[in-house]
């Protein structure tokens, strides 16, 4: 089972994958200020019971943390102990951090970390060479049990080759979404899969994107049918 655990809301951009955030899109609708980072009522979650005294996260569950923030944005520095004691509690759910900022993540960690609890993977977003070249170094270094990459939204070639290897349990990749996406071209998907099958490491073709290049062709992909197509062209290894 997955669900999602959004504990803080807001965010900065720091790269060029976050040009158009879907945070910031959405909550411009609502007249929100996307920079003003803020506890949700979500914040307890994990440790929340219902009245029979039983979790409300059932054991096995998956959760999917910070859709619409950084679970390493500074701002959650305050708060950021008390989340690490709420997964440390919860060792029969998996916990799935996904961040940008890849070089703040050591300066987080729980005094007890040790080299890592066994329910947190941690996903390091790479969106072209130049963020690949900076961040997964310093993604190789950390201790983690276990660390995946993702390459959404995908905004050019990206060669992997060099920093996959057995620390890699992932590679996803993704284009946009959005009304301004920029393209994602499939021979660029590729190539990340040629590195991953060399390596040896799990590839997951996530979605297309809006815009998304074959064979020199713009396709136009509505949102909902960006997964499916992506399951179409069968290129998982996972
Ligand atoms: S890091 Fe993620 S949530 Fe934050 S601005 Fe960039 S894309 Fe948006």
């Amino acid at each position: 089972m997955y669900s999602m655990w959004n504990l803080w809301h807001g965010c900065h951009k720091v790269s060029e994958g976050c040009l158009h955030c879907y945070v910031y899109r959405r909550d411009s609708r609502y007249d929100i200020d996307s920079s003003q980072v803020r506890k949700t009522q979500s914040f307890n979650l994990p440790v929340a019971r219902k009245r029979d005294g039983t979790y409300k996260v059932p054991p096995h569950t998956t959760l999917w943390t910070c859709f619409t923030s950084d679970f390493f944005i500074s701002e959650a520095d305050q708060w950021r102990d008390e989340a690490w004691a709420m997964i440390h509690a919860r060792p029969d759910v998996n916990f799935i951090l996904i961040t940008k900022r890849i070089d703040r993540v050591a300066e987080c960690l729980p005094d007890d970390w040790g080299d890592g609890y066994d329910n947190v993977t941690l996903y390091c977003t790479v969106e072209n060479q130049k963020r690949a070249d900076m961040r997964l170094p310093v993604f190789k270094r950390l201790p983690f049990k276990h660390k995946c990459i993702i390459c959404e939204p995908l905004l050019g070639p990206i060669s992997l080759g060099r920093w996959l290897g057995e620390w890699v349990e992932e590679v996803s990749v993704g284009g946009e979404s959005g009304p301004e996406a920029r393209p994602c071209d499939f021979k660029w998907v590729m190539q990340i899969r040629a590195d991953c099958v060399a390596a040896n490491v799990p590839f997951f073709f996530k979605q297309t994107g809006a815009n998304f290049i074959k064979d020199g062709k713009t396709y136009k992909i509505p949102r909902k049918l960006q997964s499916a197509q992506a399951r179409k062209a069968a290129i998982d290894t996972i």
